[in-house]
């Protein structure tokens, strides 16, 4: 069932959203992720529902262990029932716990156009457990359920995946903010227009090689750039001085390098890049071939060459997905090589491409230079992208559409 087609009236919608947004001193510092569920939100009560909010802030259980001082007070939701309040223009009711009598009656007394939000998931280790128990109690508050958290959409925890076994087929849906996701992630990694060029950064190789392995089945053309780069070169005989390398990775990288010849697939490295002799933003710096690097220096962004020979196959590309950033894009005098690679793709998008930027450090990078509303989507996912972007079936997504 599409969310944009069913109609809510007089249904209680058992919303899973992502409110794990920074708290501090109870002050909310980035609401971003409350934002995106909106649209979804607004849709219900518009349609004449009633909305009953679940999310999980931090990792209350695990914390608490660590530092004793701590208490669940600490994990609340409470701020975020006040914020969302203000942003709907509207009250936020809030039950104290969320499988407690308090919920239950507070749930079966919502009427249509209210909002309930349920305190902290992760109270309960039966959350992360994917206790069915649990998850049927907080199936009860709702008659359909909608799963709107794609950042969580690669736990099988009870309220993003479990729970869903406790609808019917046409009662459980993806909000529009999930949607929007999933959608986007097929297009790249399914429903691919040719050239398809993946850009994949960062630091390191051990982190991004499911990806890869996984890209040579579907992209023209790979760019790898950041740190991870080094090991590549260092495997195929190059001097990358004290740049960041994987030495036991090496025979890895070598043999993706034979996978991608073999199956046709064309690996772009950077050809130069901006060394420096520290890792800080006040070393001295200099350019140099990526396989020439000097004793004593490190590569740390990629450089004119290497700009010059990835935006071309940016610009010729059809689909773009970009996971990782081309060099220590954080600190000014190493941004450029990403902030280049961000207005190529840019451009290409402008030009007809499909461009995905998904995981970390890369969806920083577009924000950083203003760039989020140039590319075609900006994925709020980072460890369930990856995890699609790695092949895998992902539990949120597989709870829905089966
Ligand atoms: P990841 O989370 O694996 O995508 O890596 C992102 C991090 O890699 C960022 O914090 C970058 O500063 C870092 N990074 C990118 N290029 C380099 C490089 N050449 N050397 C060291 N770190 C890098």
């Amino acid at each position: 069932m599409s969310f944009s087609n069913f109609n809510f009236k007089g249904f209680k919608a058992l919303v899973r959203v992502d409110f794990n947004v920074p708290i501090k001193k109870g002050v909310i510092t980035d609401d971003t992720r409350m934002t995106a569920a909106l649209p979804t939100i607004k849709k219900i009560l518009a349609d004449g529902g009633s909305v009953v909010l679940m999310s999980h802030w931090g990792r209350p259980l695990k914390d608490i262990e660590k530092k004793p001082e701590l208490t669940l007070a600490d994990f609340s939701l409470k701020p975020v029932a006040a914020h969302l309040a203000t942003l709907l223009g509207q009250e936020v009711i809030f039950a104290d716990d969320c499988i407690s009598e308090d919920a239950a009656q507070k749930a079966a007394a919502l009427q249509p156009g209210q909002v309930l939000l349920l305190e902290n998931l992760r109270y309960y280790k039966q959350e992360e457990k994917g206790d069915a128990e649990f998850a049927k109690k907080l199936a009860s508050y709702g008659d359909v359920y909608v799963n709107d958290a794609f950042g969580t959409a690669h736990r099988a925890h009870a309220s993003t995946a479990v729970i869903a076994d406790n609808f019917a087929a046409g009662k459980k849906m993806f909000g529009l903010l999930m949607e929007g996701e999933v959608s986007a992630a097929e297009k790249v990694m399914h429903n691919s227009q040719k050239p398809f060029v993946a850009i994949i950064g960062g630091a390191k190789v051990s982190d991004k090689i499911l990806i890869i392995e996984n890209l040579l089945e579907k992209a023209t053309d790979i760019i790898i750039g950041g740190g991870m780069a080094y090991t590549f070169f260092k495997a195929m005989g190059g001097q990358i001085g004290k740049s960041l390398c994987e030495d036991d990775r090496l025979q890895m990288a070598s043999d993706l390098l034979e996978k991608a010849k073999a199956k046709g697939v064309c690996i772009h490295l950077p050809g130069d890049s901006i060394i420096a002799d520290n890792f800080s933003n006040e070393a001295n710096t200099s350019s140099a071939l990526s396989n020439e690097i000097p004793e004593g220096w490190m590569g740390l962004d990629i450089s004119g060459m290497a700009v010059d020979q990835f935006s071309k196959v940016v610009g010729a590309a059809k689909t773009i997905l970009w996971n990782g950033p081309m060099g220590v894009f954080e600190m000014d005098k190493f941004q450029h090589g990403t902030k280049s690679i961000a207005l190529a793709v840019a451009a290409a998008t402008k030009n007809g491409a499909f461009s995905l930027v998904g995981g970390g450090d890369s969806v920083a990078a577009v924000n950083k230079f203003k760039l989020g509303d140039q590319v075609s989507y900006v994925s709020t996912g980072g460890g369930a992208m990856l995890e699609y972007f790695e092949g895998k079936s992902l539990p949120g997504i597989a709870a829905i559409k089966g």
